[in-house]
């Protein structure tokens, strides 16, 4: 029975749901690997050669895929997305000291990756369309606090120089990287695309990760294709690109024998047990991305009718991999999120909110940030349903 207070009905919620997905399936999972590819057989042919390392075929095939996909001069396969951060960062020169802009909607990764350079996190809102960075937003509150000094922009409050904006494209839909790059040339800042979800979306007609001086990927296992785990570097510059393979593959100068290291760097490289995983997925893309398509727009039509919720979309700009599917609760209705989440995953629904936005985790509390309004409505609000593309 609902709840007389109630005004959000749970039933009506569930039933739109479960009438998208595979009837027999119970326990649905919010987004699952889906390897029904060469998989096996590009695994075994590693196994078999003796190529399970840091070097082999495999890795070399998967990034040279990845720049022939996405547009980009170069592509470079390492660990996981977060490492991916943490050299685009360095790259980019921040330092010690440095701030640099973060969404306060994001994952974990993209704050913990700045503060692996010694820098502080400034976290930003994020706007209620695209649900990554507000160009409108940020721009007032920069005017605000910030000044270009000898060509840097300088955080008038703290002193400190903003280095990076870092836009990150929320569930696989596309921010308004246009008029954030805008932005960032006004105040010379260094934009980088986390494009950890958004393999297989485009920005008006282009893939993301064009925008960016670099853009990042994840392959982790629960992102639209994944290689157990792994990330890539995606740039348009040459000559920048080289240079963050060599710092992320410890450095190290190109010899037979000798090792000589000329500088500090990561041992950050993608083995080619992974790339062999990756190559098998990517061959799938086209048709994740045709299937996840469908799973979305049958929500859409099936939330259409369902009161108190709407289906979140992508952008009118762009085109979205739709990586996570996600619904918005109206603004009366979000002290029931936590109820409706419980009575979803009961049936097996494994629905779950966006992440704690990240000016709440104890160690990003003292952070800097700009008043951030609809961040927090959508953290109270969104609600993430299941998304694999086998569904
Ligand atoms: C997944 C993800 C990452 C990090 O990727 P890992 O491969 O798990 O290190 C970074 N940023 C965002 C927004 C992500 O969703």
């Amino acid at each position: 029975m609902q709840h007389v207070n109630s005004k959000l009905d749970k039933a009506a919620i569930l039933k739109a749901i479960r009438s998208c997905l595979p009837a027999e399936q119970k326990n649905v999972e919010l987004h699952e690997p889906y390897l029904c590819g060469n998989e096996w057989n590009y695994v075994k042919e590693c196994l078999d050669t003796n190529w399970v390392s840091s070097v082999g075929k495999f890795v070399d095939v998967f990034e040279q895929k990845l720049a022939e996909y996405t547009g980009v001069k170069r592509a470079f396969a390492v660990v996981n997305g977060t490492a991916a951060l943490h050299i685009s960062l360095k790259m980019a020169g921040v330092d010690e000291g440095n701030e640099v802009l973060v969404p306060d909607l994001t994952f974990v990764a993209t704050a913990n990756a700045v503060t692996y350079c010694g820098a502080i996190p400034h976290f930003v809102d994020c706007d209620e369309m695209t649900l990554g960075v507000d160009p409108k937003a940020l721009s007032d509150y920069l005017s605000r606090i910030a000044e270009i000094r000898d060509g840097e922009c300088i955080n008038r409050e703290t002193g400190r120089k903003i280095k990076v904006l870092v836009a990150m494209h929320t569930f696989g839909h596309p921010c308004d990287l246009e008029k954030l790059s805008d932005l960032c040339k006004k105040y010379n800042l260094i934009l980088i695309e986390d494009a950890a979800e958004a393999l297989g979306s485009f920005y008006k007609n282009r893939h993301v990760g064009h925008w960016g001086k670099f853009s990042i990927l994840s392959f982790n296992g629960n992102k639209t294709i994944t290689t157990g785990g792994g990330g890539a570097i995606l740039t348009n510059d040459e000559k920048l690109g080289v240079r963050a393979k060599h710092i992320a593959t410890t450095a190290k100068l190109p010899h037979p024998f000798i090792f000589f290291h000329d500088q500090i760097g990561y041992n950050y490289r993608m083995p080619n047990i992974n790339a062999a995983l990756g190559v098998a997925q990517l061959e799938n893309l086209p048709r994740f991305l045709e299937r996840k398509r469908v799973l979305a727009m049958r929500y859409k039509k099936s939330f259409q009718d369902v009161a108190g919720v709407r289906f979140v979309d992508e952008p009118g700009f762009s085109k979205s991999n739709f990586w996570l599917n996600a619904i918005l609760l109206d603004a009366d209705t979000a002290a029931e999120r936590d109820g409706l989440l419980e009575y979803l995953r009961a049936d097996g629904i494994k629905a779950r909110p966006a992440w704690t936005l990240m000016h709440k985790l104890p160690m990003f509390q003292d952070c800097p940030r700009m008043e951030i309004p609809m961040a927090e409505a959508m953290d109270s609000r969104l609600i993430n349903i299941p998304s694999s593309a086998f569904l």
